[in-house]
């Protein structure tokens, strides 16, 4: 496993040195702010969904390498799925983190996968989290300001 462990963290750092679909989305539909105080992440999520599939999201924003790799492949897998698909691939990721490996949950998550080892460490499960709960209120359209705490 010490083999896979360090491809997953090249992943991570690869993503968070360099974010995929970084910037602003001015045609977005959707956009919503996130922060985690804990941590200090902050990001600005910038969604275009058209008759129910997200076409484009973009993201800006500082924080942790988790963080912004997390937000960095959330981006990348969630182009071109249904609302139906994103909670799916929501509750999926949520397991992942707080629970750590699942063989099943992570052949579903593809490459997100490489996020299991967060879950041995609760205080970043937040750091990875972020983006995604901000991309469940942007969708909403939920007025309320996504906050970890
Ligand atoms: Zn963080």
């Amino acid at each position: 496993m010490s083999g896979l462990r360090e491809l997953y963290q090249e992943v991570i750092i690869d993503h968070s040195r360099q974010p995929r679909n970084f910037g602003v989305l001015l045609d977005a539909n959707h956009h919503k702010e996130g922060f985690n105080p804990l941590c200090g992440d902050k990001l600005k999520l910038y969604v275009v969904e058209k008759n129910g599939v997200i076409e484009k999201m973009q993201f800006e924003g500082s924080g942790c390498a988790i963080s912004v790799a997390s937000a960095s492949l959330m981006t990348e897998v969630m182009r071109g799925k249904t609302r139906a698909e994103v909670e799916a691939i929501f509750n999926d990721f949520h397991q992942l983190v707080t629970h750590g490996h699942n063989a099943d949950v992570e052949s579903r998550l593809g490459k997100l996968a490489v996020l299991a080892g967060v879950a041995e460490y609760p205080a970043r499960v937040k750091c990875a989290t972020l983006a995604w709960h901000t991309l469940k209120a942007a969708i909403a359209d939920d007025p309320q300001a996504v906050s970890t705490e």
